[in-house]
């Protein structure tokens, strides 16, 4: 522990982002550089409390060797922090962009102050690496003759080629899409992962020797039972691609589209620096996202860089409490009010957040040409019942309609398309999950395996991690009848 009064001594610090009106001119990353001064302070803020719930289960699930890395931050010795961090975390730039920090909800510090602002040390941790070209390709130097095939190429996939690779086994990942990286890619959008910064890590892996094959539909143009027979394992890391429906009357109307249309065209037509035909631009539409999380916020980031008109984000369930509820405790997750880079780029260009709590949508109104033209809704109210089960109620004479040409579904997702699953003969749960017990990994078919949203259902991209390494382990373990492979807990 290098400052034993750090904690007392300074205040927990957020790295900023860039000011709102200006960022949303563009579609760089929302992030700003701080000066290394100001992360050694931060990272000084650590007490080394000696029970460290922040890389437990309830805090990180890669267990990152966070007072460690806090530790050598403070100290200024940056390269061994890059050491620690990389041993439990494939991706740390992804996780320190993207990951709403599990851990921060853990500090034994937040008991009583503030946390320790550890996603913004472990991001700066892996920048400064790259940056100092401290993060190079380490190929494994014997190979195994081992072949697997894993199917999608998100974080869990990724992660469990990462680590496959490196004891030398020979892994190929088939990509449906034509990039690879999953919702890396084609899902959280450039401001909040830069699209360089995926593809910089696809290369170190490429680099390494990992097989990309894109435009590969496993159950379409690629047979998932031959990708069985002519590999030893098979890994399908598939994610939870079925959008939840809201099929109310008018959900035909053109200008109703599910999240995950909008931004995956967004990205592409960035990427490719032109727009297909099926681009869906927000351009001076009144916009109505349904639904909230980083799905829904990521629709109002994107809308607002197209320029739209107005917009208003409909929650069904109440706002969240300011402060932890008593059935909330440290060191759970903290489910409070949280307001995410969209809420505050709205607030900062139309003067109010856009999210609007307690409102069922009943119908979307027709334009009379076919298209979209508003939302007819209802307020709820939300009670327990006896059994103490929340039952939601339409409040009388709350009846609203709602003026939009463009209307986002983001209402989280129902698990993995079942088509590999019914060709393979893979069992699925009752979320239509693929059936596999967490730590195990192997589904009901010798040598076939699963990991990340396709098993867990809809989830973080730390999770995604965890269960690539974990999955990794499991196969490696089959192959070998041994493994040296860390799996996070
Ligand atoms: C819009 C959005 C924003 C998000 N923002 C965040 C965030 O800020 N922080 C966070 O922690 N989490 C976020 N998440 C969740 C996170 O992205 C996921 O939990 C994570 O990516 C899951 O990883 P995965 O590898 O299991 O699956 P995915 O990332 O979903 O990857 C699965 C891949 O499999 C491919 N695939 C599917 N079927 C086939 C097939 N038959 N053949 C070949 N390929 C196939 C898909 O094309 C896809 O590329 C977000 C999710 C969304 C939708
Ligand atoms: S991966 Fe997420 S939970 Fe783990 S240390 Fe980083 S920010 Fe925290």
């Amino acid at each position: 522990m290098g400052k034993p009064t750090g904690f007392k001594e300074f205040d927990r610090e957020v790295v900023p982002y860039r000011e709102p009106l200006e960022r949303i001119e563009d579609y760089g990353e929302i992030f700003t550089d701080p000066p290394q001064s100001h992360l050694q302070t931060q990272g000084a803020r650590c007490m080394d409390c000696g029970v460290p719930f922040c890389q437990s289960n309830s805090g990180c699930p890669i267990d990152n060797l966070i007072p460690e890395w806090n530790d050598l931050v403070y100290r200024g010795r940056w390269r061994e922090a890059l050491d620690r961090l990389h041993r439990t975390n494939n991706f740390p730039e992804f996780t320190g962009r993207a990951c709403p920090a599990p851990c921060e909800g853990a500090c034994v510090l937040g008991i009583t102050d503030p946390a320790v602002t550890i996603k913004n040390i472990e991001n700066a941790i892996v920048d400064r690496g790259f940056a100092e070209g401290w993060i190079t390709p380490h190929p494994p130097r014997i190979r195994t003759g081992k072949k697997i095939a894993i199917v999608g190429s998100g974080p869990a996939g990724l992660a469990a080629a990462a680590q496959l690779n490196s004891v030398g086994h020979s892994v190929t990942v088939y990509e449906r899409a034509d990039r690879i990286g999953g919702l890396l890619m084609y899902g959280i959008p450039n401001m909040k992962l830069g699209k360089d910064v995926v593809q910089r890590r696809l290369d170190l892996l490429a680099t390494e020797g990992v097989k990309f094959v894109i435009n590969a539909n496993v159950g379409g143009d690629v047979d998932p039972v031959e990708l069985r027979e002519t590999n030893d394992a098979l890994l399908l890391a598939t994610g939870a691609t079925k959008p939840r429906d809201l099929p109310i009357p008018g959900r035909d109307l053109g200008g109703v589209h599910f999240a995950m249309e909008f931004l995956t065209k967004n990205t592409k037509s960035l990427l490719d620096k032109q727009r297909g035909d099926d681009f869906i631009t927000a351009a001076d539409k009144d916009v109505i996202v349904i639904g909230g999380g980083d799905t829904g916020c990521d629709c109002i980031g994107t809308s607002v860089r197209h320029g739209c008109n107005s917009l208003v984000n409909f929650e069904l369930l109440p706002q969240p409490p300011a402060k932890r509820a008593k059935d909330n405790p440290w060191p759970q997750w903290p489910q409070i009010y949280r307001t995410d880079y969209g809420h505050v780029e709205v607030k900062k260009k139309f003067g109010q957040d856009p999210r609007e709590y307690c409102i069922l949508s009943k119908e979307f109104l027709d334009d009379g040409d076919g298209n979209v033209a508003g939302v007819r809704t209802m307020e709820v109210e939300w009670e327990k019942d006896d059994a103490g089960r929340w039952q939601m109620s339409e409040v009388a004479g709350s009846e609203r309609e709602w003026e939009a040409q463009l209307v986002l579904l983001a209402m989280g997702f129902l698990g993995p398309e079942q088509v590999v699953a019914e060709m393979l003969g893979v069992d699925c749960d009752e979320r239509s999950n693929y059936r596999a017990t967490h730590g195990r990994f192997a589904t009901n078919l010798p040598g076939v395996f699963a990991a990340g949203d396709c098993r867990r259902g809809q989830s973080l991209v730390v999770w995604a991690i965890n269960e690539g390494r974990g999955a990794a382990r499991a196969v490696d373990h089959f192959l070998m009848g041994r493994s040296s492979l860390p799996a996070p807990g």
